[in-house]
């Protein structure tokens, strides 16, 4: 059978490097050097005019390592193996998930040029997008999740700029909300000309790289923080962009310049932590679907934003969607408690095995408080219109034994002031 085809979670062990290279260590090992010496002046001269595009590789030549900034192996091999999850030509590693998406959008934006973006997005990207682009002359727009191609298209011809790319998060953090990639891509397809190509980019963190494939529905980026499910330990952070060969030279172009690649010590514990990946999430998104049937049913949670239990009819454009363009509902929920902020803080001191804090796709299950939290920085108005309230917790499931999350829940639950007590302090707080 010569023609077997791996999945990818059969390559996360070795896919990218050869044990010979290294003494026949099954593991590669920390590349833990800043330059690379070579073997002779004629192949650090042939290195450097392929690294700075005086001519392509020749057949069958490999790049050379010259220095870390430009290339390193734990990169490499590291950046190899992920992009076979999105079945991308090529991948950069960043030091951040911020630096991943910061990057993106330098390189490929100028001055006068208008960026469309989804809401909610990662309070850094919306940091970076309306307060930082507009000072070199980008302008900005937002679309929400019930806007249709026609009201997106409309929203465009009516700001007069030429649109440069479509930044996408989809699902939204931390209310689950979809956006259908085809039609972001149709938009972009319409604002294209023969010269330039709109291009689209979608944070593709949140849903992680096994259930939402997005160059598959005509994205030139699938970007990760890779701090989330990549790493999946909460003990590094980092980021990733998969992309064309093409698109991707230039991102690699301008991280070499902008120095933000990840090192080698983090490019290993990324190359370890891919080898779990796919048993990681699968886990978690089994144990997701059992923690969220419970909380659907206790008399004190008003609503679980869980995508499972999108309404085939109720829902209709959301289920949709989500039947389309995910495999998984995924392990990221949110809930909302009764009492408001007093029922959300009750639940959030009260855990014992779920840990308070920020972030998501790791190991250990972690709970958060988006409106005074993740999205303390969203304007009211826009936040409770997202739905986003003050009685909502958000919930990164993780690998523990599901029993014991929903013990966990189920005690502070309990904790929880009843419906009178609650009602009368959140009148005391609008007072
Ligand atoms: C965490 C996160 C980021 C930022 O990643 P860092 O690794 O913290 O820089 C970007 N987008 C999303 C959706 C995230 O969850």
């Amino acid at each position: 059978m010569p023609n077997h085809k791996f999945k990818p979670e059969s390559l996360m062990m070795s896919h990218g490097y050869h044990p010979e290279w290294s003494e026949g260590a099954v593991k590669c090992p920390i590349f833990q050097t800043s330059t690379f010496a070579f073997p002779t002046a004629e192949m650090g001269k042939a290195h450097f005019e392929v690294a700075y595009g005086l001519r392509n590789r020749r057949e069958g030549e490999a790049e050379g390592l010259i220095y870390s900034r430009i290339n390193n192996p734990d990169l490499e091999i590291l950046e190899n193996r992920l992009c076979l999850w999105d079945n991308a030509e090529d991948c950069a590693v960043f030091e951040s998930g911020m630096s991943a998406i910061t990057t993106v959008l330098l390189e490929f934006l100028k001055p006068g040029d208008l960026l469309l973006h989804s809401t909610p997005l990662y309070g850094g990207s919306d940091h970076f997008i309306r307060h930082f682009l507009p000072r070199f002359g980008i302008k900005t727009l937002e679309f929400h999740p019930d806007h249709t191609e026609e009201d997106i298209s409309r929203m465009i011809t009516e700001i007069q700029a030429p649109l440069a790319m479509v930044f996408v998060e989809t699902p939204a953090n931390p209310t689950n909300a979809l956006y259908d990639l085809a039609m972001c891509r149709a938009v972009a397809d319409q604002f294209s000309s023969p010269d330039r190509r709109v291009l689209m980019a979608v944070d593709n963190t949140y849903m992680g790289p096994l259930w939402q494939h997005p160059l598959q529905w005509g994205a030139d980026f699938s970007i990760y923080s890779a701090t989330k499910y990549i790493g999946g330990h909460s003990d590094v952070i980092a980021g990733a962009v998969c992309g064309s060969k093409e698109l991707m030279q230039r991102v690699k172009g301008l991280r070499t310049f902008l120095g933000n690649m990840a090192g080698p010590w983090t490019g290993w514990l990324l190359l370890r932590s891919l080898e779990t990946l796919h048993i990681r999430m699968e886990r978690q998104a089994a144990t997701a679907a059992r923690v969220a049937e419970f909380l659907r049913d206790h008399p004190k949670v008003q609503s679980v934003h869980y995508l499972g239990f999108l309404d085939p009819v109720t829902d209709a454009q959301q289920y949709d969607i989500y039947k389309r363009q995910y495999s998984s509902a995924g392990a990221m929920l949110a809930f909302e408690v009764e009492g408001g902020e007093a029922g959300a803080f009750a639940v959030l001191n009260n855990m014992k095995l779920v840990k308070l804090a920020v972030s998501l796709g790791s190991t250990e299950s972690l709970a958060q408080h988006p409106d005074t939290m993740t999205h303390a920085g969203v304007e009211l108005a826009h936040k409770r219109a997202l739905g986003i309230t003050p009685g909502m917790v958000r919930l990164s499931v993780g690998v523990e034994h599901p029993d014991d999350l929903i013990w966990d829940l189920e005690q502070a639950l309990a904790r929880v002031p009843t419906a009178g007590v609650a009602k009368g302090q959140m009148a005391g707080v609008a007072g």
